[in-house]
């Protein structure tokens, strides 16, 4: 049996990180060194929202610049991986009962390329997106994840794009020098002692904590999600490995993993 694929959870927060020199960066540059080399990469981000589950089957998708009001030099990255055809196809089969569509006009959202710019800087490894069906519960999420479980055998790597905690409305607009609220940082530890104790009753049913923190960290689900993905395909032998931990503009997340 081949080695399987770790898997990768991300937490993406403001467009501003994919031109930007800071500490969740430089760890994200650093890892994509230590990474193997998939075949292709399949990124469930919180920027592609539907009724029913998507696939993006286009091999020339297009970059998509999902953002409003931030500087000139953030629309001009140019990020233009290939589509995998081929991935799509196998993702629809395995997710047959689901059912599966396929989406060929879909494009790459900044969820996906503000973080692969600095995983693999040289656009060479196909990309394939998978929706996010916002009319299911959380628990249909991580039940749906493990169909794509055989991925990793076959030299998919798997990415959550998201985010742990993320309020925008109550957002600082100073990205890393203001503390951050209580609520964040203890959402934050909440979810990371449950990843840690791979606790999936816990992730799943996140707003359980006693704290009541959960209100304020995940006010909308859209971002919580693909952690429910990443979680979905977990094996009992993966060890978690945290790759950047820390809060930007006081209520995002940027806690980022690898299991393997
Ligand atoms: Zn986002």
């Amino acid at each position: 049996m081949k080695d399987l694929m770790p898997v990768l959870f991300v937490g993406h927060g403001s467009p501003m990180n994919a031109v930007q020199e800071n500490g969740f960066t430089s760890a994200l540059r650093s890892l994509g060194r230590d990474l193997p080399r998939p075949k292709a990469i399949l990124v469930v981000s919180a920027h592609w929202l539907t009724k029913g589950t998507f696939v993006s089957t286009s091999p020339e998708p297009e970059q998509l610049h999902d953002f409003y009001g931030f500087p000139d030099t953030l629309y001009e990255i140019a990020y233009r991986p290939k589509g995998s055809p081929e991935l799509a196809k196998r993702a629809i089969s395995l997710g047959e009962p689901i059912p599966l569509g396929p989406q060929p006009f879909r494009g790459i959202d900044h969820g996906a390329w503000a973080v692969l710019r600095h995983l693999y800087p040289a656009a060479d490894v196909p990309v394939v997106q998978l929706s996010i069906s916002m009319s299911e519960t959380e628990d249909a999420h991580y039940r749906k994840a493990a169909w794509l479980k055989d991925l990793r055998s076959e030299e998919i790597l798997i990415i959550g794009s998201g985010n742990i905690v993320h309020n925008l409305a109550l957002m600082s607009a100073d990205q890393v020098d203001s503390e951050p609220y209580v609520w964040a940082s203890e959402f934050d530890r909440y979810i990371k002692e449950a990843i840690e104790a791979a606790d999936h009753d816990n992730l799943t049913h996140y707003w359980r904590d006693l704290s009541g923190a959960a209100s304020l960290a995940v006010p909308t689900n859209d971002h919580y999600l693909p952690l429910l993905y990443v979680e979905g395909v977990r094996q009992g032998t993966d060890r978690v490995c945290w790759v950047y931990e820390g809060i930007q503009h006081k209520s995002v997340s940027m806690r980022t993993y690898l299991l393997g």
